[in-house]
């Protein structure tokens, strides 16, 4: 039996089949990059749009790729905040239309829920309770996890994600969507000569970033001759000094036996073997997606939709645009 996860909150239309256990039977996805790429950013009314024309065709090739037919199906588990409405509406109500015609239930999943189930799929687990850093494209987060149900917040960012400060500064180097990949990799052909700003570091488990994202923007103007590579290192180690220094600030504060990175950021090299480093002081496991999950991908929602179905917990297929951390 598989939950069939949907995943439309962003620019990703994402779908898969998923067993109780995390095995993946199928994944298909399709990118919006290439319709993205001359805003800048995520345009919202073209993504839901792009979503309109990608939803069926990638249900159909997930279903004919596990080989699978309604009857397998426990449930539709499909992403129901937070996002872009428009995106996620698209999603809500497909899964609504496919639950109506296969008679299979449908739940609506938090996405936040479904990036901390990522570290779960293909057979990885969770010691809990963990410390968790949710690093993605809308979100920068802390939290202290009892159990899988009870979450507490311990800060999150003021301004931008680190996610967002990757694709802005990304932009200001020069380089394409999508932003992360780019910078980790000329990262590693700089040297981190310049010191730039490290904001937040020194108390609490907030963070800002707009700061960061705009260092680097006025030392282009003013030296523009900076050797990107060199830039992008100190971007990087500037983001990697914060993010482990609350990391092991929190794992200090608030004992734990796991330290658990997800979201888009956690796909980063320079950020995992930073957290490891954090781990091993601390004597934690630490617990990553493997890299393919950890941008948004449907595999992570149909997961997280079985801990409702154990639960018994399932929210309507409704959109909620500001869905928090805490709920269902
Ligand atoms: P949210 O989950 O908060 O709603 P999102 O779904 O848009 O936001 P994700 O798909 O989890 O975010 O992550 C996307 C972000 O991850 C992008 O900002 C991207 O730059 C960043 N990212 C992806 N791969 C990497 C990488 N290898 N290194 C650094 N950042 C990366
Ligand atoms: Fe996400």
């Amino acid at each position: 039996r598989f939950v069939l996860g949907i995943e439309t909150s962003c620019d990703d239309t994402s779908v898969a089949l998923v067993d109780r256990n995390g095995n993946v039977a199928a994944i298909e996805t399709m990118t919006q990059f290439d319709v993205h790429e001359a805003f800048g950013g995520v345009y919202p009314e073209l993504a839901s749009r792009a979503h309109l024309d990608a939803i069926l065709p990638t249900v159909q090739k997930a279903m004919q790729s596990a080989n699978a037919t309604p009857a397998d199906l426990a449930a539709i588990g499909v992403t129901r905040g937070p996002g872009l409405i428009g995106s996620l509406l698209v999603g809500l109500a497909t899964a609504d239309a496919l639950s109506l015609v296969w008679g299979v239930p449908v739940i609506g999943v938090n996405h936040l829920r479904g990036h901390l189930r990522s570290v779960g799929l293909d057979g990885g687990s969770m010691p809990l309770p963990a410390i968790v850093m949710l690093v993605s494209g809308g979100h920068t987060l802390i939290a202290r996890m009892e159990n899988e149900w009870d979450i507490s917040l311990l800060g999150s960012t003021r301004d931008d994600s680190v996610g967002e400060c990757y694709d802005k500064v990304a932009r200001t180097l020069g380089l394409g969507m999508p932003g992360g990949p780019a910078i980790d990799r000329l990262a590693r052909e700089g040297t981190p000569a310049l010191r730039l700003p490290r904001p937040m570091k020194a108390e609490g488990f907030e963070f800002s970033f707009s700061g960061l994202k705009s260092a680097v923007a006025r030392q282009m103007e003013k030296a523009p001759e900076t050797p990107v590579a060199d830039m992008a290192a100190a971007f990087v180690e500037a983001t990697i000094d914060v993010l482990s220094t609350k990391a092991d600030r929190a794992l200090s504060e608030h004992p734990a036996k796991a330290l658990t990175i997800v979201g888009g950021v956690a796909a980063s090299p320079q950020v995992r073997e930073a957290m490891q480093t954090v781990a091993q002081t601390h004597n934690v496991t630490l617990c990553l997606p493997p890299t393919k999950w950890a941008t948004d991908n449907g595999a992570m929602i149909a997961l997280a939709a079985w801990d409702y179905i154990e639960r018994d917990i399932s929210p309507a297929p409704v959109p909620k645009p500001n869905l928090p951390l805490g709920t269902p």
